[in-house]
């Protein structure tokens, strides 16, 4: 069929086969394309308004096991740059949303194997319970697909009891391009292959959530790819006329594993021109300015969209990959209305709720995208330790943060800093060095005989360095066994006070000075002499004096350490 033919058989209502799309997404002069999508629009939305949402777009966690090879976003487990918002910093977040007229968070984030579906139903019930009408707009499929992983529950159970904790509606995040193929390329394929993806949102609509669906286009996916990935969700909608609307953005490449270039602005208004004319049974089509900026999204406006997305107040995921548009209320009613419509507020829905906010109060201009954190803001909220941790790296700093918490509740515990790393801690371990060297060079050398190793004048020195080195070996192994737990380091909630007392416990931990002793002794006595175990003797009654003199101040200063170490006598009464 020639393109005129398929224009003709759009504007006649009829419904393009995947082929058709194909054929006019590849051939059809740029302007008919954006005239037919805006013919299909104006059916649809008569009325020339053009609607957006005030929300905020908060990613609660940039921890990770997926490793989508697009994205710049994601943290390893274990990355000192990982974070996992607190309750309450998303409550605060919520305030400001509502201060800036918003009513709904978008919520979504990494695959987190540490956060439980306890946690988000935690998190949901908290929300709920303080703004029981603030709309939750949460967990893409993917998380979804990962929760249920993690809970070893199906899909449809966790969405019950997602909706049940306060769960309003799912974004369509994580579709990428709905087409194995690509997604095995760009690693994503195991967070949720196209037919999960599907199936979650399916679940969603049978369970009477509304969803959006999108599309991320630009990196590996052919043309013909692109097609068949609308005309899934259009099978889909005409299943369940879940979605409320298709959003399609640029893939990003600044800082991805995967690199490459980005859309051009003509491609973009290509893309989503054929979507409007192929997602026939779709109500609403999104701008997506976000990635395009404001005028690009406002000549969207002409090219079949009939939203300008959210004002969306914070964004962390696609700033990561170098974008960082930033549009108020105030700039996206100036592009719609200069474009010639008529600037609604809408919820996810898309009810309208009324005209700009702005008009009918002050709100404050926003004239930068927020972040969820801080750079260099490595807090670790209260709540986590509640929820039982997957991973191991977490599962080691969640049973250190119990004793923190356990020690003070006014103490907040930031990321462990390993016992070497600590204020003293590097000194200690320049001491021992230095100690240890001397012990066994010094005093036999300054009696006059040879520095060790050479020679060998006693059997009893290889039976004396055997034991030591075992005695090494123990004490290493003792440190990665025992020493975290055996080394707290609280921070103090302003940060300004590093505590150290792990160097100083250790010098009491069984192995080490049981094994030290044992070693330096059979050493002294049967190769250097009792001067050596005098030595010995000094260092340690210097570093216990040392040691009790920090506990001490550590006493006064945290009255709650006491009961700590109280507990950590408890577990070695032997050696204190
Ligand atoms: S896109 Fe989402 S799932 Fe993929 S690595 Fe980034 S945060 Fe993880």
């Amino acid at each position: 069929m020639s393109i005129n033919a398929l224009a003709d058989k759009v504007r006649a209502g009829g419904r393009l086969t995947d082929a058709e799309a194909l054929d006019m997404y590849l051939s059809a002069p740029t302007h008919l394309l954006g005239l037919l999508a805006n013919e299909v629009r104006q059916k649809r939305h008569p009325d020339r308004t053009v609607t957006y949402i005030i929300d905020r777009n908060v990613n609660y966690t940039n921890v990770c096991v997926a490793r989508c090879s697009f994205c710049a976003f994601y943290r390893p487990v274990g990355s000192p740059d990982g974070y996992v918002l607190g309750f309450d910093e998303i409550v605060r977040k919520i305030d400001e949303t509502i201060e800036l007229g918003g009513g709904q968070l978008l919520l979504q984030g990494g695959h987190n194997p540490d956060l439980p579906l306890e946690w988000y139903e935690d998190l949901f019930r908290e929300v709920k319970s303080r703004y029981p009408t603030f709309r939750l707009h949460a967990l893409s499929p993917p998380e979804v697909l990962h929760i249920s992983r993690l809970a070893q529950m199906s899909v449809p159970d966790v969405v019950r009891r997602l909706v049940a904790a306060g769960l309003d509606s799912i974004p369509g995040g994580g579709a990428e391009i709905l087409v194995d193929r690509v997604r095995t390329l760009l690693h994503c394929y195991t967070k949720a292959s196209a037919d999960e993806w599907i199936g979650v949102m399916r679940h969603a609509h049978r369970a009477g959530l509304r969803t959006t669906a999108t599309m991320m286009f630009g990196t590996v996916e052919t043309p013909a790819e692109r097609i068949e990935h609308m005309s899934r969700l259009r099978a889909l909608q005409d299943e369940t006329s879940g979605f409320t609307a298709f959003i399609a953005w640029s893939y990003q490449p600044e800082h991805t594993e995967l690199q490459g270039v980005e859309a051009t602005a003509v491609e973009y208004l290509r893309t989503i021109a054929t979507a409007r004319v192929l997602l026939d049974n779709f109500p609403s089509l999104q701008a997506s300015w976000v990635t395009q900026g404001g005028k690009v999204g406002q000549l969207s406006l002409t090219y079949g969209a009939n939203d300008m997305g959210s004002v969306m107040i914070e964004e962390n995921v696609v700033r990561a990959a170098g974008a960082a548009y930033c549009m108020d209320e105030i700039e996206i009613v100036r592009n719609i209305e200069d474009a010639g419509f008529e600037a609604k507020r809408r919820n996810m829905h898309y009810e309208v709720l009324g005209g700009p906010i702005f008009r009918e109060r002050q709100v404050p201009r926003m004239l930068e995208l927020a972040v969820a954190r801080a750079d260099g803001d490595t807090a670790v909220p209260a709540e986590l330790v509640n929820y039982p941790a997957r991973s191991r790296a977490e599962r080691k700093r969640r049973a250190r943060s119990q004793v923190y918490r356990t020690m003070s509740p006014d103490l907040a515990v930031a990321d462990h800093k390993p016992w070497w790393k600590g204020a003293r801690g590097e000194w200690f371990v320049v001491a021992q060095v230095v100690l240890i060297g001397l012990v066994f060079l010094g005093p036999r050398t300054l009696a006059g005989g040879p520095a060790w190793p050479f020679p060998f004048p006693h059997a009893s020195m290889v039976v004396g360095a055997a034991l030591v080195a075992a005695g090494g070996v123990l004490l290493v192994a003792g440190f990665v066994r025992l020493g975290p737990a055996l080394t707290p380091l609280p921070y103090p909630k302003d940060g300004a006070e590093l505590v150290e007392t792990g160097a100083f416990g250790l010098v009491r931990h069984p192995i080490y000075s049981g094994l030290l002793v044992a070693g330096f002794g059979w050493w002294a006595l049967f190769v250097q002499g009792w001067l050596t175990l005098a030595y010995v003797a000094v260092m340690f009654v210097v570093l216990d004096m040392k040691a009790r003199r920090e506990e001490r101040w550590l006493v006064e200063k945290f009255p709650a350490y006491a009961a700590y170490q109280l507990r950590v006598r408890r577990f070695i009464p032997f050696v204190y």
